[in-house]
């Protein structure tokens, strides 16, 4: 066998999606592109602002030298001072642009995150239901993870839970808010208590503990906005990108940004930057750092993905499914009407409604429905999901 064992039981282990979106596109060469509802897959349905193609057009037609050669592994000083005075709005402690440092997308940060923190064999906590690379992520860099319930009902932080999962040997604890898969906003109020937790738990065990916050959904937001994580937890770094919020997850994007009051911050950042390099990203993609640069207090009309989730939850909520409303992100993570989610998510199948099993996100029991997709499709969609409703029992 050439390929590693352990890649090869990765592969195996997930690859029910594989079979999904290859039964996906068998369903589509039968019965046509428009008639199969493909909730699967978290890919954007709008385009990016208009000021972004303008800026595009701008750098095309006045290149700066040397526009497209290496830089510092953090990126260019200009986009991480845009960014920095943006995320300095919510820390106490305002960002200088050495606080922010450019990556490829939020799984570039991600990963460039646990590398710097991580000993071989520590714990990193993650909260169930998780987003599926998590814990791939996680071993990228030597770590175990552990896996902590959020509250079951309400999918908001189960503290006094992830403080039994604590251990001599936990390193970081993973959260994301708004959150992939279940669109919950984490409250101030549960991130307060998270933070005085922590400090506690650091005091106590004599380690840091980081607290590395996924934020790529935190511009797509309804109603409520999205707590500072800076504000709560002293030890804690962003890891984003605008895979979501200009729409440009192809481009790969995005940055980690660090708590300036954090423990040994010049360390930390020193270890990122390093860790950048020699992941074999190097930097983040030259031109997209430019693009971003001016756009950083803009994002896609996120009435459009509100409206599609209302649609779905309304639809959906009325024909007996249950499920907790998203306040911000495009999924919905409602309960399978049957036991067992696998096989929900074949029935739906029949009526060519493709969903993702909650089973894949560590919480069976529930299913995944991203609403990023063409609103006449949702609609057209809907008869379809009566059918399933009523054969599923409800
Ligand atoms: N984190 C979460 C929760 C996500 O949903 C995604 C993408 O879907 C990512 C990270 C990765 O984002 P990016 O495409 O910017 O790497």
């Amino acid at each position: 066998m050439s390929i590693s064992l352990k890649v090869r039981a990765c592969i195996e282990r997930s690859s029910w999606i594989r079979k999904m979106f290859e039964e996906g596109a068998q369903l589509r060469a039968i019965h046509g592109d428009e008639n199969v509802f493909d909730f699967t897959l978290g890919n954007p349905s709008v385009e990016p602002p208009e000021a972004l193609r303008l800026e595009l057009a701008r750098l095309a037609a006045s290149p700066l030298p040397g526009m497209h050669r290496y830089m510092n592994n953090a990126g260019y000083e200009e986009t991480r001072a845009a960014i920095a005075a943006v995320v300095s709005e919510k820390s106490p402690q305002p960002l200088g642009s050495q606080h922010v440092i450019m990556t490829c997308g939020a799984g570039g940060a991600l990963n460039v995150a646990l590398k710097t923190v991580l000993n071989p064999g520590e714990e990193v906590i993650i909260l169930t239901p998780y987003f599926v690379e998590y814990k791939f992520y996680v071993d990228n860099h030597g770590g175990v993870t552990r896996e902590v319930w959020t509250d079951p009902e309400t999918f908001q932080l189960d503290i006094p839970a992830i403080e039994n999962a604590i251990t001599p040997n936990t390193r970081a604890l993973l959260i994301n808010s708004p959150n992939n898969p279940t669109g919950v906003v984490y409250s101030a109020a549960s991130l307060k208590a998270l933070g005085e937790m922590l400090a506690r738990k650091e005091k106590e065990l004599e380690r840091t503990i980081f607290v590395i916050s996924d934020e790529p959904y935190a511009r797509l937001s309804y109603d409520v906005e999205v707590p500072g994580i800076f504000r709560y937890v002293r030890n804690a770094v962003i890891a984003t990108s605008h895979s979501k919020d200009l729409a440009l997850p192809g481009e790969r994007i995005g940055y980690l940004a660090v708590n300036p009051g954090m423990d040994d911050v010049n360390l930390f950042l020193e270890g990122a930057i390093f860790c950048n390099r020699v992941l074999g990203f190097v930097n983040a993609p030259a031109l997209m750092q430019r693009l971003v640069a001016g756009l950083q207090r803009l994002s896609v009309d996120v009435e459009e993905y509100r409206a599609k989730c209302d649609l779905l939850y309304d639809n959906l909520t009325a024909m007996g499914f249950s499920m907790v409303k998203p306040q911000g992100g495009f999924y919905l993570f409602p309960k399978s009407p049957l036991a067992d989610d696998l096989a929900f998510v074949r029935l739906a199948q029949k009526h060519n409604i493709l969903l993702v099993p909650g089973t894949g996100f560590g919480a069976p029991g529930f299913f995944r429905i991203a609403y990023c997709i063409d609103a006449a499709i949702i609609h057209r969609s809907l008869p379809a999901w009566e059918k399933v409703a009523k054969e599923a029992g409800l």
